[in-house]
């Protein structure tokens, strides 16, 4: 969550005044990056993975599972060990799964005090052999976290807590709701990590807004699910808070589960996969050719079908994360007539990306975001400044927004030499593509990164994404690929993303052809035969013309990861799918037999998740609810339904640790009923 800095932060009465001095200090800041960097050239390929964990605690008495408060005690565990080893200490928990030349994985803060994120201790390179590294390296990061973890306590990979904010105790220690911060009436202030930070975040959010963050999800009918649905866990006669108003305006909508806190999206989990380029030039490539697979990879690793005890009737978290951090007023949204505000917003400060930024030649006007907001001084000081339109638009777009934490002390002297108030806004325009620029002291590179996918499950699910993201960013840069398609459409797949099954059931707005124009020459020796070595072709970036609709269409996502047996109507290819693309980039590259046989058991998980053989999480968590004994076909997920599981997860984790001893994994996931033809439960080993 960006810098974690200590002072005293603003009320936001008093960070709103020092809005404008943020935004200034923040471009100027920018600026100086920039110069510095703008001219940075062969940086290696880098890139890293972040995976985010919940801590759960067992009550095996009461058959109770609850989301644990400790990650205090549990970063401080860990920090000390890490210490430790890095001296060169002997550290009993760390001894028999240290690996040998691997630097222990870092372990990071997040929003939910129940939440753990852990990211490897070095970037990965760009050898294959690093590929496979990935996958034991995430399970070691499980293995250490559980190790500082009290014994009853696991960490395991749901995105979101089923019970939380229910009327329940669903945390421990228990505190009941509500505080000053968030106001809500269903989480106590102590559910967010109490770095002043994170608390002034929400209540700042909550106070710019006027009133508290609503998210409003569709419940799942189910046959005995009381249609029209009034959320039985609101309170509508609170009267502790101006903010208890909020349900009797209407904050609480039918036929939705009702929340009304940042943590119930902030508190959720997700996979991210940061890439650095080797210049600026190739990083605004990669920002903008990875933005139309944002929504696909959303869909693809769906896993989020509950929230506050109910089966919601979406698949994914995107937009609940979006709302639980809205903090947009009503003229920004169009509910009144724009006053005290600047201008109208159509999107959160959380949500899909808006701006495409690499200076290529087939980057059309067309494509751009018609409904764009920038602040034309700010984007103006920048090309004083000689950055180009592009990019200025970029950050004149994230700098729209107000800087919601700020502390007294930074407000004395502006230093050049930090970044904390451009990051202040950067950090918390959460966008499905973040551009980052490199640090202060330029040893690291332009990066971009990657931020749609759910946590899945098992770190093989986890490995095999983010494995998967990073061959099709080689493919990408190796066959000069084209993914643009209109940013709106983009949007649009982002919602499409969100229905339940979209993976199998919807379509989505993809390109026709991805590769670049084949020179006559290449046709006519022998690279006709589909498009099995486009590698073999130079690329040529031409500029294209006729009508922008013809170049996309909609396609499933089968399509569009496996491949179109036939072309869409208005084109003449089909769309070779993406694994396609990334085993012709792997055959260019002729990668070793054995290494070929590893990769491709990941990139049998994402065909097979494609085309329906494999559920996706979402799919079984709600089979799974709807196939236990408490469950009365009321979309209610109960308490023991929430132990077994969590429960079922965390022994998922430690099966398919054991994979490698003769539990296929395809064997594994038929044992879980995780794919079409359903078997029996069976426990593993
Ligand atoms: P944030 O939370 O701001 O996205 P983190 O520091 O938590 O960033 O994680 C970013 C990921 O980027 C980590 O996996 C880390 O290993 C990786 N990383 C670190 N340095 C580089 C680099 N130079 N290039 C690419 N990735 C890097
Ligand atoms: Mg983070
Ligand atoms: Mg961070
Ligand atoms: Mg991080
Ligand atoms: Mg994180
Ligand atoms: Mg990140």
């Amino acid at each position: 969550m960006g810098l974690l800095a200590l002072g005293t932060p603003l009320e936001w009465r008093d960070a709103k005044k020092a809005a404008d001095q943020v935004r200034q200090w923040g471009i100027e800041q920018l600026l100086a990056i920039w110069r510095r960097a703008k001219g940075k050239e062969r940086d290696v390929l880098r890139w890293g993975d972040e995976i985010e964990y919940l801590v759960v605690a067992y009550e095996y008495q009461q058959r109770k599972v609850k989301l644990s408060l400790r990650q205090a005690d549990i970063l401080d565990a860990l920090a000390k060990d890490v210490a430790l080893q890095k001296q060169g200490g002997c550290v009993p928990e760390l001894q028999n799964i240290a690996r040998e030349g691997e630097p222990l994985p870092t372990f990071h803060p997040e929003f939910g005090r129940f939440m753990l994120e852990a990211t490897p201790g070095k970037p990965w390179g760009i050898g294959f052999k690093d590929l496979l590294d990935v996958e034991p390296n995430m399970k070691w990061r499980r293995t250490i976290a559980k190790e500082h973890m009290e014994p009853n306590e696991y960490p395991i990979t749901l995105t979101t807590f089923p019970r939380l904010g229910t009327r329940d105790d669903f945390i421990t220690p228990y505190y009941p709701p509500s505080g000053d911060r968030l106001r809500s009436q269903f989480l106590p202030d102590e559910i967010a990590n109490p770095h002043i930070r994170f608390p002034t975040l929400a209540a700042n959010i909550r106070a710019r807004r006027g009133r508290k963050v609503a998210i409003n999800v569709p419940i799942f009918q189910d046959e005995h699910t009381a249609m029209p649905f009034q959320d039985p866990t609101v309170d509508y006669d609170l009267h502790k808070w101006p903010e208890d108003d909020d349900v009797r305006n209407g904050a609480a909508k039918e036929d939705h589960i009702y929340m009304d806190a940042m943590a119930f999206g902030m508190g959720s989990c997700c996979l991210q996969i940061t890439f650095q380029a080797k210049n600026i030039i190739e990083g605004r490539k990669l920002y903008d050719q990875l933005s139309p697979l944002g929504p696909i990879l959303l869909a693809l690793t769906a896993a989020t079908p509950i929230y506050k005890g109910f089966l919601a009737d979406t698949d994914v978290r995107w937009n609940q994360i979006s709302r639980a951090v809205d903090d947009r007023t009503p003229e920004e949204l169009g509910e009144k007539p724009l006053h005290n505000d600047r201008w109208r917003l159509p999107k959160s400060r959380y949500a899909s990306n808006s701006t495409y930024i690499s200076q290529d030649p087939r980057l059309r006007k067309e494509y751009m975001d018609p409904e764009l907001v920038v602040d034309e001084g700010i984007k103006q000081r920048l090309m004083d400044e000689g950055m180009d339109d592009l990019l200025a638009t970029h950050f004149a777009h994230l700098f729209i927004r107000d800087p919601i934490v700020i502390f007294g002390e930074d407000l004395k002297e502006l230093d050049l030499s930090k970044t904390d108030h451009f990051e202040n806004l950067q950090s918390t325009n959460w966008q499905h593509m973040r551009f980052k620029p490199p640090p202060p002291d330029n040893s690291i590179g332009w990066r971009v990164e990657f931020r749609p996918m759910e946590i899945q499950i098992t770190d093989f699910e986890n490995a095999a994404f983010s494995v998967f993201i990073v061959l099709v960013t080689r493919a990408i840069l190796s066959f000069d690929l084209n993914f643009y398609i209109p940013i709106p459409r983009t949007t649009e797949n982002m919602e499409t993303a969100h229905a339940r099954d979209a993976v199998l059931n919807e379509k989505f707005y993809f390109r026709n052809d991805p590769l670049p124009p084949r020179p006559a020459k290449a046709s006519a020796n022998g690279h006709a035969s589909g498009n099995t070595t486009p590698a073999a072709q130079p690329s040529r970036p031409a500029t294209p013309t006729g009508p922008v609709e013809d170049e996309y269409s909609l396609m499933t996502i089968d399509e569009i990861i496996n491949g179109q047996s036939s072309p869409s109507e208005n084109s003449t290819k089909p769309f070779p799918g993406l694994v396609p693309l990334v085993e012709s980039y792997l055959n260019s590259m002729n990668v070793d037999v054995q290494t070929r046989c590893d990769l491709a058991r990941y990139l049998d998980l994402i065909r097979k998740r494609a085309n329906g053989r494999y559920w996706t999480a979402a799919k079984w968590i709600r089979h799974f609810v709807r196939g236990h004994g408490e469950y009365q076909g009321d979309s209610v997920v109960s308490e023991r339904t929430t132990y077994d599981l969590c429960m079922a997860v965390e022994e998922m984790t430690r099966c398919e640790g054991r994979s490698g001893e003769g539990v296929g994994w395809e064997m594994f996931m038929e044992n879980k009923g995780m794919t079409r033809k359903r078997k029996g439960e069976s426990a593993c080993g």
